[in-house]
């Protein structure tokens, strides 16, 4: 599939799950959010990765004031700004979860107690280990998210992923590749 039809499948993931939050929030009319600003907030979701501990959408593009500090800091170069804002681009590199960037961010747009990121490993290829050993997906997985079998593609676990991207930069045949998904803090 190609990266645009990805990114839209996505966003019609995040719009359909974002209503269930916002009738949720209305019918439960709990909280001190305005009903008006609810509803901005749930329809406001991620459709690029941002960084880890990114707090959501609506909220983290008031905040943000692109300054790069979370940029500078982060060992790996996973992080890029686009449209002044931080993005994680996974094709070069993957996040070692040393939460220097949310060290680096000053008001506050990263948060530790939020750490994950809105990205989810999907094979986009054939599985190496169909028709030659592999396990490295699974063998450098820190968070065991991934289900391995010989002679079949690994299993990822969603629930257990923190979207770190390490299995796909690992990955000796490209078969892996992080995609935007529900940000787990909107
Ligand atoms: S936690 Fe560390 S490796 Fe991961 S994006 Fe932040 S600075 Fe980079
Ligand atoms: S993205 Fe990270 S946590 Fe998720 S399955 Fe891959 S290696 Fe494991
Ligand atoms: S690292 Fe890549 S080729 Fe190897 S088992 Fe995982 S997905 Fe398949």
């Amino acid at each position: 599939m190609m990266k645009d039809q990805r990114y839209y499948k996505a966003y019609l993931e995040h719009r359909t799950i974002s209503r269930r939050g916002l009738l949720r929030g209305i019918f439960k009319g709990a909280g001190s959010v305005p009903p008006a600003d609810q509803a901005i907030n749930s329809l406001c979701v991620a459709t690029v990765i941002r960084p880890p501990g990114a707090v959501s959408e609506a909220l983290f593009n008031k905040t943000c004031t692109g300054c790069a500090d979370c940029i500078s800091a982060c060992p790996e170069g996973v992080i890029v700004l686009k449209e002044q804002r931080p993005e994680l681009d996974f094709l070069s590199s993957y996040c070692s979860r040393c939460d220097a960037c949310i060290q680096a961010c000053s008001v506050g747009a990263l948060q530790k107690s939020e750490f994950q990121i809105n990205a989810r490993p999907a094979l986009n290829n054939p599985c190496q280990n169909t028709y030659m050993y592999c396990d490295s997906c699974a063998d450098r997985c820190q968070k065991k998210a991934i289900r391995w079998q010989s002679n079949t593609p690994p299993v990822i676990q969603n629930a257990d992923c923190d979207g770190c991207g390490e299995c796909a930069f690992v990955c000796p045949v490209n078969a892996l590749e992080m995609s935007v998904t529900l940000a787990p803090a909107t």
